[in-house]
């Protein structure tokens, strides 16, 4: 009788090997930087660190060589976050230009430009901004406000971008502006601009709950030249659409990292500490809790794994897969690290503790990039149309 294959989903040996090749590397590039020193800092922008991950070929993974890319898999590309967020890496520097500028780059960018920037992204040394949202258009994108005008042979922007991940730290911006070729989704077009370009005023900070490098930007008569269009006019929504689905996965593997992270702090204060005669390990309320955090981490592993092998070999868009594991993942992350700050106790709380600086990092992922509640329409939307073909 022949046997159903299924695809386990699970990183094989040679990733496995890369996982501790990335903790020796963390290990020693981390030493330096007690975790108190980074208690505010899970995130920070660190020049020298992301260089250095350039250098490893842990920037730009996936793509193809000729961008200077490394052309591995999605999975290897997810096992590599999942560690460096577990570590509390300095991340901030090159986050946005890997996981969203330079696959958009890539596919979208004009063939005289895309070859030039990308490299630079590559080696860790060109950082990005990608500026979408605005005040009451940050899920509902097709509702943007600032203006793309032709002027002479390019285009003058203006308007203002919040929430802007490293607004202000950024060489050069992907900026999706209204340029009227249609009402709605359709009239929405993707530019780069430099900073420093006159008009581009990236100075106000936005102080969050953890602190990230996050701010405003005002565009105020700021002319770009044609030739930094990226893709057709009226193509902006469908660029960050199309994008979106390559970088979600990306934010559910970094869950996953916070979320196992917690996990380890969780399980060596269970064991570590006594009460009642017994280590809090020994209760078996705790068991109940420490499986359930086990179990839930590991089917949030599944679905990163899973939208990184539709990729790798079914070759297929992802979606659903991407929509699922950044939301599941986030969710469980959440979950898993409120659990640990539990099991902690008074210590759990104390600024600059492991799990206190997990708790607040990890609340923004569960917004950015789509929502939970977005992420959970997505899924829901392309449940119920299937359904309906099926059925008519
Ligand atoms: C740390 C951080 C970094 C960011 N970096 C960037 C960046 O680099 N570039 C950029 O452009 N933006 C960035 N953002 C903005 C981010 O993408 C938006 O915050 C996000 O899209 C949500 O938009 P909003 O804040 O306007 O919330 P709103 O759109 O007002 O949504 C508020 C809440 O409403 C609910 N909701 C939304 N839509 C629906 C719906 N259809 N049905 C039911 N409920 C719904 C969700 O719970 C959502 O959280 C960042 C945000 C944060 C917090």
């Amino acid at each position: 009788m022949p046997v159903p294959r299924i695809e386990p989903c699970v990183p094989d040996e040679a990733c496995e090997q890369l996982r501790l090749e990335v903790r020796e590397f963390l290990a020693e590039a981390l030493a330096g930087h007690p975790a108190v020193a980074r208690a505010h800092h899970w995130s920070v922008a660190d020049p020298e660190f992301s260089r250095r991950l350039g250098e490893r070929g842990w920037i730009g993974m996936t793509w193809p060589a000729r961008y200077g890319g490394h052309e591995r898999s999605q999975l290897e590309r997810y096992v590599v976050i999942e560690e460096l967020l577990a570590a509390g890496a300095p991340v901030a520097a090159h986050w946005t230009a890997d996981r969203q500028s330079g696959p958009l780059l890539i596919r979208f960018a004009p063939e005289t430009l895309a070859p030039k920037i990308v490299p630079g992204i590559v080696r860790g040394e060109t950082w990005f901004c990608i500026g979408l949202s605005e005040s009451d258009t940050g899920s509902d994108l097709a509702s943007v406000r600032t203006r793309a005008t032709r002027s002479g042979d390019g285009w003058v922007l203006d308007g203002t971008k919040t929430w802007i991940s490293n607004a202000g730290l950024a060489d050069r911006y992907v900026i999706f502006a209204r340029s009227g070729e249609a009402p709605g989704a359709k009239g929405i077009s993707a530019f780069l601009v430099d900073a420093g370009t006159p008009g581009l005023d990236a100075s106000e900070r936005i102080p969050v709950i953890a602190p990230h490098p996050l701010g405003t930007l005002r565009l105020n008569g700021c002319r770009v030249g044609a030739d930094r269009l990226i893709g057709a006019p009226g193509q902006g929504f469908a660029i960050a659409m199309g994008t979106l689905d390559l970088f979600r996965t990306t934010v559910g593997a970094a869950g996953l990292g916070f979320a196992r992270r917690a996990l380890d702090e969780a399980t060596q204060r269970a064991i570590g500490r006594r009460m009642f005669g017994q280590t809090l390990a020994d209760f078996q309320l705790t068991q109940v809790q420490v499986g359930d955090m086990a179990t839930q981490i590991d089917a949030a592993a599944l679905m990163v794994y899973r939208s990184a092998w539709t990729r790798d070999v079914m070759g297929r868009r992802v979606t659903r897969e991407a929509s699922m594991a950044k939301l599941y993942a986030t969710e469980v992350a959440q979950k898993v690290i409120d659990g640990a700050v539990q099991l902690h106790g008074g210590l759990g709380v104390v600024t600059g503790s492991t799990v206190e600086r997990l708790y607040r990092e990890i609340r923004a992922l569960r917004i950015y990039e789509g929502a939970t509640e977005v992420l959970q329409l997505i899924v829901g939307a392309r449940h119920l149309d299937a359904a309906r073909k099926a059925a008519s």
